[in-house]
């Protein structure tokens, strides 16, 4: 499947992209993943990335595209992907239109993750991340604790809150998203391409994709 997942930050996008890949052997591409490895091993990309992502700004379109662009023609893209976390802007949406015309790939569907702000909140506040570059799995304080805490069940790495899991941060990257990504609702309604769903449940969204895209 190739689709796009829209969905503020902590709506499930990750969640979600990482169940449909266990469908068809598609791809999750993350580009906050991408930066965060990059930020960790010190790259280039990472040094320019660094300082717009810890105040919960977007990173340029530019680095974005550039990245995006070799990432969507490695081979393991042949059977899919699911992008999560891009586009996040209108000029990203209209670049990678372009691109995928280019590419000749057509797109399954752009799904929006609806879920109510006071959830979006809560769980973004208690959300933990693995600090290994390479694993980056997701925990929550509440829902869903490491069986040891502070320590990755998957490769044993110190689990850690995000610099831009901060209240101020967090709160930053929610007006960010309310300004320059959920206007992509609208652009992919009149490209004929969106499917909204909304609940707080993974699994609902997963079942409406399944049942849209005939899986
Ligand atoms: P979120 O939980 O906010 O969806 P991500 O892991 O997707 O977090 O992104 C973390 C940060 O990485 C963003 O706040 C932003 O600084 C940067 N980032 C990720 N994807 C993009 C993108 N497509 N365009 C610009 N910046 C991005």
């Amino acid at each position: 499947m190739r689709l796009i997942l829209l969905g503020a930050p902590g709506a499930g996008k990750g969640t979600v992209a990482k169940l449909l890949t266990k469908l068809d052997g598609s791809v999750q591409i993350s580009t906050g993943d991408i930066l965060r490895g990059a930020v960790q091993a010190g790259t280039e990309l990472g040094k320019k990335a660094e300082a717009f992502m810890k105040a919960g700004d977007l990173v340029p379109d530019e680095l974005i595209m550039g990245i995006m662009e070799q990432r969507l023609q490695e081979p393991d893209c042949a059977k899919g992907f699911l992008l999560d976390g891009f586009p996040r802007t209108i000029p990203q949406a209209e670049a990678l239109k372009g691109l995928l015309t280019k590419l000749a790939i057509d797109l399954d569907a752009a799904v929006d993750i609806d879920v109510p702000r006071e959830v979006i909140l809560d769980r973004l506040t208690t959300r933990r991340t693995c600090s290994n570059p390479s694993c980056q799995a997701i925990y929550n304080v509440k829902s869903n604790p490491p069986r040891v805490a502070g320590v990755c069940d998957r490769c044993g790495s110190p689990v850690i809150q995000r610099d831009d899991e901060t209240e101020e941060a967090i709160s930053k990257r929610l007006d960010t998203y309310n300004e320059k990504t959920a206007p992509l609702v609208d652009y992919y309604r009149k490209e004929g391409l969106l499917m909204s769903v909304a609940t707080t449940s993974s699994d609902d969204v997963v079942n409406a994709v399944k049942q849209k895209i005939g899986l």
